[in-house]
Formats: C-alpha cells, sequence, structure tokens
C-alpha cells in the first residue's frame, strides 16, 4: 500500500492508488488547510471541509510522536481507519466515524481528499519537531532554559489567575566537577543523562523539568505548596543517594543539594529564582546531599 513512485502513502485497510492527486475541486480544502501549522486545527478543518462530500459524526486523530489525541463529535458504530505517512514519515492515525457503513466509493473519495491533508500534516510535523528541538536540550532530553524563560511566567500568571500555589526545586549535582576530573567527561555525561532519567521518575505528569545549567536542573510544580514542594525534594534526594552509576568496571554513587521556594504574592520571577537559588546553596555550605527550603 506504500506506493513509492510518488513516495507518498497512505497505509490503510483498505488499498489507496496514489495517483489520485490534488486536484483543482479540493483547491478550497488545500487552501483553507494552509492556514494553520495545528494539528488539531488542521483535522478540524478538514472534516469540516469534506463533511458535505464524505457526511461523518465524529473523528479522532492521535499522533504519539507529539503525544497527541484529538477527538471532537458523536462516537457511533461505523469508522473508516487511515496510517497517515508520507516518505517514511509518520503523520498520525486518522479515524472517521458514522452511523451507515463508508462504502467503497466513499472510501475511494476520502482518499483524494487525504492528498489534501497529507503535506499541511507534514509541514505541521517538521514545524513542532523544529519547537521541540529549540526548547529541549539534547543531552539529557529534558527542557532547555529558554523553555525555562517562557514556562516560569506563564506558570506565574496561571498560578496568580487561578488562585492556586506554585513551587520550584533547585537541583545541582555534588561535586559534580570531580566526576569529570577522575571519570572522564563522557562518565560526567551519564550521571547527567541519568540524574535528569532519575528525577523525572519521581515527578506528576504536571510537573516540568528543565535544565538550568551544567549539572542544576529546577523543577516548576504547578499547584503545589511549600510542603508538598519539600517532600517531593527530599523524595529527589534520596532517590539519587540511593542510585549506582555503572560505568566500564566503574561504579560510582552521586549525591545533589537541593532548594525550593515557593511563589508569594510578591514575588517577581527572579525574586522566586532567587530563594530556591540561595536555599540551594545554604544546601552546599551545609555540607551538601540535603534540602533547604528557601524563606
Ligand atoms: P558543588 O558541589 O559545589 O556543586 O561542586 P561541583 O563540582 O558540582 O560544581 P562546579 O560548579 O565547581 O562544577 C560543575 C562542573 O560541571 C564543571 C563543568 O565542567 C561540569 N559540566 C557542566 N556541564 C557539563 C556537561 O554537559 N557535561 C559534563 N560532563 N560536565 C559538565
Ligand atoms: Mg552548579
Ligand atoms: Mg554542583
Amino acid at each position: 500500500m506504500v506506493n513509492k513512485s510518488a513516495n507518498l502513502a497512505i497505509i490503510t485497510n483498505n488499498t489507496f492508488e496514489a495517483t489520485k492527486a490534488i486536484n483543482l475541486d479540493n483547491y478550497d480544502i488545500s487552501s483553507a488547510l494552509q492556514t494553520t501549522l495545528e494539528f488539531n486545527e488542521l483535522i478540524a478543518i478538514f472534516s469540516s471541509k469534506i463533511s458535505h462530500k464524505i457526511p461523518h459524526s465524529a473523528y479522532v486523530y492521535i499522533n504519539k510522536e507529539f503525544d497527541l489525541e484529538v477527538r471532537s463529535g458523536v462516537f457511533t458504530r461505523h469508522s473508516c481507519n487511515y496510517a497517515l505517512k508520507v516518505e517514511q514519515q509518520q503523520l498520525g492515525e486518522l479515524r472517521l466515524m458514522r452511523n451507515h457503513r463508508f462504502s467503497d466509493t466513499d472510501l475511494q473519495l476520502l482518499e483524494t481528499l487525504l492528498c489534501c491533508l497529507i503535506y499541511p500534516l507534514k509541514n505541521a510535523t517538521l514545524f513542532h519537531q523544529a519547537l521541540k528541538m529549540a526548547y529541549t536540550d539534547p543531552l539529557t532530553q529534558t527542557h532547555n532554559r529558554t523553555s525555562f524563560n517562557d514556562a516560569i511566567k506563564r506558570e506565574m500568571s496561571l498560578a496568580v489567575r487561578n488562585n492556586k500555589s506554585l513551587s520550584m526545586i533547585f537541583f545541582d549535582i555534588d561535586h559534580f566537577k570531580s566526576i569529570n576530573d577522575g571519570h572522564g567527561h563522557e562518565c560526567g555525561d551519564v550521571a547527567l543523562k541519568l540524574s535528569a532519567k532519575w528525577i523525572k521518575e519521581n515527578l506528576r505528569e504536571s510537573d516540568i523539568i528543565f535544565r538550568y545549567g551544567g549539572e542544576e536542573f529546577v523543577i516548576l510544580l504547578s499547584d503545589t505548596d511549600a510542603n508538598g514542594a519539600e517532600l517531593l525534594a527530599e523524595r529527589i534526594r534520596s532517590s539519587i543517594e540511593s542510585h549506582t552509576i555503572a560505568y566500564g568496571m566503574e561504579t560510582i554513587k552521586i549525591t545533589a543539594s537541593l532548594g525550593t521556594s515557593t511563589l508569594r504574592d510578591n514575588d517577581t520571577a527572579e525574586s522566586f529564582i532567587q530563594r530556591a537559588d540561595k536555599a540551594m546553596y545554604t544546601a552546599k555550605n551545609k555540607g551538601r546531599n540535603q534540602v533547604v527550603a528557601g524563606r
């Protein structure tokens, strides 16, 4: 079902003829699909533009790469499914539903119309991949500092608007330089990757981890008060301490110092960050491998 000559494919339980190129009848759909790079909007536009040709009561679009599921309408008994793909790139799965069968003629027409959706979906995929890369630290696969600068403003205004607490944890690996010096920079990189992984294992879906600097991470905790932040910081500290890094024939143990802060009424982003940072340095001064709450 992959047509190599056109390098365009719609993988489905039905056969697809790639010769059905975009034609001018569908110009209206194509031009509407040029207006956005958001997956949910593309699918909603496509569904609405084809509804008079292929009536349907609901659609579901799933894109695993971006952890996305868009659904709309009334779910009914009959459905048709298409796994969309172009030039070896997965573009997600689209399902349409309605309460009577999709005939072969309907499916043929739908496949022609799907040609209009494929390239806008590919552009959206490229756009979101680039966006993801710009906001991700390549070594640890956590969010990067740029992302933190955006997120802190967003999370602070959300917390104020919804009258919810917001907390932060500053995390810094202890004597990290000695890992690099004693075992090499590559081993240091492994320790960083593992630290990020072990921190993530303790987080909720809504918590966001950022690589703030070399061996420093920041975690933003929405809807979390000072007590909750301290408890989580202690759980992370203990988890880091309990793991062992196996590097070649060597085993290495690491510890970390953590500081917490919780948003106050008169806080700016700077004062909120500074309190957590200062608390982390107090933890260092008090002997490392501990949590200090920013007061
Ligand atoms: P402290 O307990 O006071 O935090 O001591 P430290 O050694 O952890 O802190 P210091 O700031 O003296 O050293 C941090 C080191 O982290 C120095 C730098 O070379 C190293 N580092 C920063 N980024 C990376 C990286 O991406 N990979 C590796 N391997 N090392 C890094
Ligand atoms: Mg540091
Ligand atoms: Mg350090």
